[in-house]
């Protein structure tokens, strides 16, 4: 007779969603297995040696950025971090400019020599054009700095990232980014930034470091049903196939990442990122040395080419998907066993501060019952 394992929680995935919440509950007392149906820890923040010795991230560039005391203090029982602030440029007109906006963005654009921030706010007010309601991301930035940035710097990324018109996106997508009015040229402005010491996968290695987690990897946890029988389930993967797809498939965005080493150059460009709005099929160019600060010969960098097809990686904010996913989400309102979490449980464009905050809560609600 198969007598299934029991378990007190069992994890669907081990990004930070899956990771954070085991390693409270485990703190907890409670028994915990988490299941990932890749080979590896980290979800999309894993991070590994290329066979050149540099340390890459696997989905794309991964820079944690929080303005909560709290979720920085958890992580960093799990890691030291090498303090880093994110930097990138846009190339626009064959200029390579800082981006978000900033006043040397708009001094080299336009020939301007603004040097106050009065200037750069007179100047937005006289391109912006109002736009009331504001409920697509056009509108967002148009309404902000009107339509010649927007066309520069936004409609054609948009459109590459996307898939679709950036005035058919939700208004939060491109409220991502601010527009400075002075030389600020970090990327991020909240108060704790920084990479990993040894990177996330390390640090993801600690946080799962617990006599009461087992780990398995190359496994769907639909399988692991067969053999486990756990008093609640964490679901981190995408929600409508949990739900077999009953309403349809959700969409999700998804990347083709081009990962490339040059042996001969010491720096491949001169910030961490450099975003291509209107040329090429890619969107951005990331180089890893920048972020990590890794001392070596050769430099290895990351090409991100947007498609319909392949991982599940970020929601698509649009009012029909938004429709879709309440539909999903009634479903899974019901399944008072299982929780759904993470950005694609939950069908949030989240960064990852935000759902570590969110494996918070939901670990000390499991707790609390
Ligand atoms: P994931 O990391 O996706 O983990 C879910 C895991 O569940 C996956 O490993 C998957 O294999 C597994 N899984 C799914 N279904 C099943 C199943 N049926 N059985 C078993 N396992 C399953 N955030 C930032 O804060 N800063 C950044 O700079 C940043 N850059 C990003 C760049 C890119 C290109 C992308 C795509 C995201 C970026 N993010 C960034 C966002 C960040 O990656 C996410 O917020 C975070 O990783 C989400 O964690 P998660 O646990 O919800 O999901
Ligand atoms: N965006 C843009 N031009 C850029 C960078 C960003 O139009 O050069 C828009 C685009 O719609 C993008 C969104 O702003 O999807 C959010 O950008 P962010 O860098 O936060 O995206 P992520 O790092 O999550 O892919």
């Amino acid at each position: 007779m198969n007598v299934r394992k029991k378990v007190d929680f069992l994890i669907a995935g081990c990004g930070y969603a899956g990771s954070v919440a085991a390693r409270q509950l485990a703190d907890a007392g409670k028994k915990v297995l988490v299941v990932d149906r890749r080979e590896h820890i980290a979800g999309n923040a894993y991070d590994y040696h290329d066979e050149n010795g540099v340390l890459v991230h696997k989905y794309g560039p991964h820079i944690f950025h929080t303005n909560s005391q709290r979720i920085f203090e958890f992580l960093s029982q799990f890691t030291q971090w090498r303090d880093y602030q994110h930097r990138v440029q846009a190339v626009v007109e064959g200029q390579q400019l800082p981006f978000p906006i900033n006043i040397e963005t708009i001094n080299r654009l336009y020939g301007h020599s603004f040097s106050e921030p009065a200037e750069m706010m007179d100047f937005f007010e006289k391109v912006r054009e109002q736009r009331d309601p504001i409920r697509s991301s056009e509108d967002t930035v148009v309404n902000a700095v009107g339509m010649d940035l927007y066309e520069k710097f936004f409609k054609n990324y948009t459109l590459k990232q996307w898939g679709i018109h950036p005035s058919e996106l939700d208004a939060s997508v491109a409220s991502r980014i601010p527009y400075r009015t002075d030389d600020e040229d970090r990327y991020f402005t909240d108060k704790f930034q920084g990479m990993p010491l040894y990177g996330y996968t390390k640090m993801f290695e600690a946080i799962l470091d617990s006599p009461n987690i087992e780990v398995r990897l190359g496994e769907s946890f639909k399988d692991t049903l067969n053999s486990v029988n756990p008093e609640h389930i964490i679901y981190t993967g995408s929600i409508d196939s949990y739900f077999d797809n009953c309403f349809g498939k959700l969409p999700y965005r998804s990347l083709r990442f081009e990962h490339e080493h040059h042996k001969e150059l010491d720096q491949f460009q001169t910030v961490g990122t450099v975003n291509y709005p209107n040329d090429h099929a890619y969107t951005r160019i990331t180089e890893f040395k920048h972020l990590t600060g890794q001392q070596c010969q050769g430099t290895s960098i990351v090409k991100e080419y947007p498609t319909d097809k392949g991982e599940p990686y970020y929601p698509v904010p649009t009012s029909d998907n938004a429709e879709l996913f309440k539909q999903y989400n009634v479903l899974a309102k019901k399944q008072t066993d299982v929780t759904f979490l993470g950005r694609l449980a939950q069908y949030r464009y989240y960064n990852m501060d935000q759902v570590v905050g969110a494996a918070l809560k939901a670990a000390s609600r499991l707790l609390e019952n």
